[in-house]
């Protein structure tokens, strides 16, 4: 009771808000907004994606500083030179993993932890892999925080994936390369997607998937994310 800061006397129902706060905050009615004038009217349709980004406390997620800017239609600096997406792009890379549920999803980039907790809400289970320590542990302390219990954050370089985990039925990549990096694709499992934002200052966002004869390479729109650090620089 008193970490949500509940006087004994109020009604459960009006109770802790921070064990769901989604339920009865007032941002859930911007969060509504945001879904409906940046999400559905770009044309992204899966209705669980819709309903995952109406759910997620996208505020709770960022930095203090630019909390009032939660549901705005841009990315937004969460700390050590990085950003967390705009909301379409969020959807947009959602929407195309084709989630239904009881899929095992690889996130490169954890940043903020908004995309791991969107995944976390339409996948079983999100391993999701961040190179700047003090934001993957915040990250990690967030989702917890926000009684995320599928998602395991890993601080280290993602260039490689997660092989102790393999294979993913879906994995998106959030900082971008210059090209795909093997060892991702290696670890996508027949029937899997993979997208992930290729390219130098402007990136294209390109989806792989796997199927029984291999993969096939899909170019979908343009974007623009941070570089992918680590190995992926290394080796370009
Ligand atoms: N998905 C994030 C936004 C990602 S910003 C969110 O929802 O907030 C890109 C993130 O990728 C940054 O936090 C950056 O530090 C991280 N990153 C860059 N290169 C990486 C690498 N090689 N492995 C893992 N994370 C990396």
């Amino acid at each position: 009771m008193r970490a949500c800061g509940c006087l004994l006397l109020v009604p459960i129902a009006l109770g802790c808000t921070m064990k769901d706060p989604t339920q009865s905050d007032a941002t859930a009615e911007d969060r509504e907004r945001m879904v409906r004038e940046q999400i559905t009217a770009r044309g992204v349709r899966d209705p669980r994606v819709l309903a995952a980004l109406s759910r997620v406390p996208r505020h709770e997620l960022v930095p203090e500083a630019v909390r009032a800017h939660a549901y705005e239609d841009r990315p937004l600096p969460i700390g050590f030179d990085q950003t967390i997406s705009q909301p379409y792009v969020v959807a947009y890379m959602t929407e195309q993993l084709q989630l239904s549920g009881d899929e095992r999803v690889l996130e490169i980039g954890t940043g903020s932890g908004y995309q791991a907790a969107v995944l976390a809400e339409l996948a079983r289970e999100v391993f999701s892999i961040e190179i700047v320590a003090p934001l993957g542990e915040r990250a990690r302390a967030d989702l917890a925080r926000l009684g995320y219990r599928n998602v395991q954050v890993r601080v280290g370089d993602g260039y490689r994936g997660w092989p102790e985990q393999a294979p993913f039925d879906a994995i998106i990549v959030t900082a971008a390369p210059g090209h795909v990096p093997q060892p991702l694709i290696d670890q996508l499992a027949v029937g899997g997607r993979l997208v992930v934002p290729v390219g130098g200052v402007y990136q294209e966002l390109l989806l792989l998937s796997r199927d029984a004869d291999g993969i096939h390479e899909e170019r979908l729109i343009d974007v623009r994310f941070v570089p992918m650090r680590g190995e992926a620089e290394r080796l370009e």
